[in-house]
């Protein structure tokens, strides 16, 4: 999907796409880029990873952000804005009475979700999102296999 003008290259190739800024992967790779200039950051991410920092996922990112690591912030209040906008579109589109979030992004919890809600409240018109539910899945980051497995299941059925 679409959000950002003049935003970040994307895996596909395009630009500015919700996956070039909130994916699991754009969120590691933003900090661990970010933190080149920044020692504080490289300091916090070498704590958290045990001086492996390529293997910071986007959860650890979202606990720095919370923590008060500057550049973390940066990365989760664009990951915040543009899924926000991302899933308000969506919510004025289909007037979903759920959304559950899931995939590696959604570990990170209510960091993730409390101020999504807020994000989508502010954004949306109130009679789309009054009864709205936005909640964190129950399979954790393996929802998409568990998903793709399910339709194969399905099929054979
Ligand atoms: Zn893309």
């Amino acid at each position: 999907m679409f959000v950002k003008e003049n935003g970040p290259k994307c895996s596909c190739g395009g630009y500015g796409h919700l996956e070039a800024i909130a994916s699991a992967q754009a969120i590691s790779s933003a900090m661990i880029g970010l933190s080149v200039e920044h020692p504080e950051t490289e300091e916090a991410i070498r704590r958290v990873t045990g001086a492996r920092a390529e293997r910071i996922t986007a959860e650890q990112v979202f606990r720095l952000a919370a923590e008060g690591d500057n550049v973390a912030q940066g990365i989760i209040q664009d990951v915040h804005t543009y899924l926000g906008i991302a899933l308000a579109n969506i919510v004025h589109l289909i007037n979903p009475g759920l959304i559950i979030l899931g995939g590696q992004v959604a570990q990170a919890g209510d960091l993730l979700i409390k101020p999504l809600q807020a994000r989508i409240h502010d954004l949306c018109l109130a009679a789309a999102s009054s009864s709205l539910r936005l909640v964190q899945g129950s399979l954790g980051s393996e929802a998409n296999i568990v998903g793709a497995v399910t339709l194969a299941l399905q099929d054979i059925e």
